[in-house]
């Protein structure tokens, strides 16, 4: 049996009979079909790649709904497997690949009412998916349960607006990486409960490295309810800046710091070598951006990022702070800033996660619509030469931007340069050079999982799916290799 033929054999718009019965099914949610809303609703920020711009404009959602529980998404999904219709889960949708853009239309599930902070226990804490990261760092920060309050291992640098749903079904890791790791290293999420879409649907409970199955699957296989996350005690981290006359002085320092940062941090459970004998700094986040950003930030900073003076943004522990700016000092930096997060908020200025990460490129585009970016990964230890050669060798078409990072494997440089667009095939020379000189290119102007950087199909998560989403439902297109058996429109 088809699945058009399981609601409406003889209607000539399946597609269409098959929205009905869904919006009947679940009238007391109010499922909206306002084309305004469904537009605002189907967006992400693809739009930072013209090729992605151009691919994902027209597609649009046709029906919105809110779940506020959990038993009102086990109702969405049961309808969305009943009626046999495409489901895509939204949270803050600040996803950078149309990785929550309904590209066969269909459901939109909004999950941002799951918001509670459900449980703060020592050393973690129990969520619902739909929360804000900034709301849980807020809580865990004023729990009284631990004296001095706690803290989230990482986050994005929109922890301001991203939910952890959608940091854990369509993120990599960001701010406290360079100190704790990726969100895939061990025990930094150790719970994650998933609805099945299947009707009835099913509770699954994944733990430790089961988790892999749904991270970075850009919800295509199970909807995510509620997570458990590891803690650490609260930190009130100096939002520093150093400036430097060159960016290769800029890197030679983000480097030291970077081996500093992990000689007070081993990470739990990894193998990677540890560096040499040096100074020992605690730092939640390290960011190089050459001088060329410097416009992009004056309305932020002013002369604490100065036109012709390389960056370096970092959170540092106030512990650390004099050793901090020794080293800044052995490599010619100097300091323009040192603030914690409620000084500069007093300030109004921007906390340096925001300077760090996609907000690089966002704070580029705001000025500048005409800029793209790439997303590369450089060895370890970083070939501070190749970085020369290759601001030499594109000149004015690039500028440079580096985030300093570890994993359970070791070091990480990774790097998202701002790229002046001139066309696809363009694009794609860039890459090839970046790839033929050891680069490792995560390309962000595609919108499969499979070709974004996992370069290949994740069994283990295409398995999981079978069982989350045996129907094919949830976010078609958005992985490589599967068959969906949704109504066409
Ligand atoms: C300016 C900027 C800066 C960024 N910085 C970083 C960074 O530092 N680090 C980083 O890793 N990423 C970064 N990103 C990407 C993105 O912001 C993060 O991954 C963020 O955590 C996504 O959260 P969200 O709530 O907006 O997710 P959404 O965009 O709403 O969703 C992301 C994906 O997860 C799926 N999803 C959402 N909720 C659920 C759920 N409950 N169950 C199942 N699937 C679900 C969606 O379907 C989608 O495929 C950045 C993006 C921008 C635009």
């Amino acid at each position: 049996m088809s699945a058009s033929s399981l609601h409406d054999p003889r209607g000539p718009n399946p597609r269409k009979a098959a929205l009905e019965a869904f919006i009947a099914a679940l009238a007391d949610l109010r499922p909206s079909r306002d084309p305004a809303l469904l537009e605002a609703r189907s967006r992400d920020y693809y739009w930072y790649s013209p090729i992605l711009k151009q691919r994902l404009d027209p597609c649009r959602g046709e029906v919105l709904v809110r779940a506020a529980s959990e038993a009102e998404v086990i109702r969405v999904a049961a309808a969305c497997a009943r009626y046999r219709l495409p489901l895509t889960v939204r949270g803050g949708g600040t996803g950078n690949y149309g990785q929550c853009v309904p590209l066969e239309g269909g459901v939109i599930l909004d999950i941002t009412a799951l918001d509670q902070v459900l449980e703060i226990r020592p050393g973690s804490v129990r969520v619902q998916a739909g929360a804000l990261i900034m709301d849980i760092e807020r809580a865990v920060r004023s729990s009284a349960l631990v004296p001095g309050g706690q803290e989230l291992l990482m986050y994005p640098s929109t922890r301001n607006t991203a939910t952890i749903g959608g940091f854990i079904g369509g993120g990599y890791g960001g701010a406290g990486s360079v100190r704790n790791g990726i969100l895939k290293d061990p025990g930094n999420v150790t719970r994650v409960r998933v609805v099945t879409v299947e009707d009835p649907p099913r509770i699954i409970e994944l733990r430790d490295a089961d988790i892999q199955k749904v991270h970075h699957a850009y919800g295509t296989n199970g909807i995510m309810t509620e997570l458990d996350l590891a803690l650490n005690p609260a930190i009130d981290w100096v939002h520093h800046i150093a400036l430097f006359n060159d960016y290769r002085s800029a890197l030679a320092f983000g480097v030291a710091a970077t081996e500093a940062c992990a000689r007070a941090n081993p990470l739990r459970g990894s193998t990677a070598p540890q560096p040499g004998p040096g100074p020992s700094l605690d730092a939640f986040e390290i960011t190089a951006v050459d001088q060329r950003f410097s416009p992009f930030y004056a309305e932020a900073f002013g002369d604490r990022f100065p036109a012709h003076r390389d960056a370096v943004f970092a959170m540092v522990n106030p512990r650390d702070l004099e050793g901090w700016r020794a080293l800044m000092r052995r490599f010619g930096g100097e300091e323009s800033m040192a603030f914690t997060e409620e000084q500069l908020l007093v300030q109004g200025l921007v906390p340096a996660f925001e300077c760090a990460w996609n907000h690089t490129t966002l704070m580029a585009l705001r000025k500048d619509p005409s800029w793209t970016n790439l997303q590369t990964v450089y060895a370890w230890p970083l070939d501070i030469d190749l970085v020369m050669r290759q601001m030499q060798r594109y000149g004015d078409e690039v500028y440079m931007h580096h985030e300093f990072g570890r994993d359970s494997h070791g070091f990480v440089v990774f790097a998202l340069p701002l790229v002046a667009f001139f066309d696809r095939d363009r694009i794609y020379q860039i890459i090839a050079e970046h790839e033929a000189e050891g680069c490792l290119v995560f390309d962000n102007h595609v919108y499969t999982i499979e070709s974004g950087g996992m370069k290949s199909i994740d069994s283990a998560q295409i398995d999981f799916k079978k069982i989350a989403d045996p129907h094919g439902l949830m976010n078609p297109g958005k992985t490589e290799g599967w068959l969906a058996e949704y109504v066409q429109p």
